[in-house]
């Protein structure tokens, strides 16, 4: 399968955020459930339109799914979902949202300020994860795609399967070290804090699952 390059920013803002000593890599979390609760939203405006949509409020939450025994954490929506192309284009690029400005140079050297102060988005996955792979299935649509990456040297797409429009983010965590002890990303009272800290307003309902073991 051919394997495609990251652009050269993002690879810059990658690179930045996977080796700069960090220490508040836990707002992944935020920016994860953020782009979930924005794919819902756009189901819902969506659906405002769209006749074919129903939209029924009970169907649209957001789900931690913690496993341990993978080491790996999922976050799933039942959203608006991508398609192949919106996968490449949403996911290959950073900072599409512009709440990330390039022109600063002297802020991106301090990568504690960016990282703290503006949504970094999607990439920031990979501050606490290896291998991150995106499940997605554009609502309208009847085939779901799989966008897999190791952060480091680009992404490829392949054909997958999914049940339901929304997408599906699962992160295979890094391995604890003394400083980050990213195993506790897997802990139901740390994720349960988390949520709290940074999503308690998010209007849908967050669900998190038992861990499994
Ligand atoms: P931002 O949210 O500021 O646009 P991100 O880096 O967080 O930037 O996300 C980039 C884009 O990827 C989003 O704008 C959206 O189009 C797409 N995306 C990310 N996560 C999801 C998701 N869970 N469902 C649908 N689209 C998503
Ligand atoms: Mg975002």
């Amino acid at each position: 399968m051919e394997k495609k390059q990251f652009k050269a920013e993002s690879k810059r803002l990658l690179d930045l955020m996977i080796n700069s000593i960090y220490t508040h890599r836990e707002i992944f979390i935020r920016e994860l459930i953020s782009n979930a609760s924005d794919a819902i939203d756009k189901m819902y405006y969506k659906a405002l339109t769209d006749e074919s949509i129903k939209f029924n409020k009970d169907d649209y939450y957001i789900e931690i799914i913690p496993d341990k025994g993978n080491r790996v954490l999922k976050i799933r929506d039942t959203g608006i979902g991508m398609t192949k192309e919106e996968l490449e284009e949403n996911l290959g690029v950073i900072a599409k949202s512009g709440s990330l400005s390039f022109k600063k140079e002297n802020e991106l050297k301090d990568g504690y300020d960016i990282i703290g102060q503006f949504g970094v988005g999607f990439y920031s996955a990979f501050m606490v994860a290896d291998k991150v792979t995106v499940t997605s299935r554009a609502v309208g649509s009847d085939s779901a795609w799989k966008w897999v990456s190791d952060g480091a040297d680009g992404y490829t797409v392949e054909p997958a399967e999914k049940e339901t429009h929304g997408t599906e983010i699962c992160l295979e965590l890094k391995q604890s070290t003394e400083d980050e002890k990213y195993d506790d990303y897997l802990e139901d009272y740390r994720l349960r804090s988390l949520i709290k800290k940074y999503s308690d307003f998010i209007r849908y309902p967050i669900k998190l699952e038992a861990t499994r073991t």
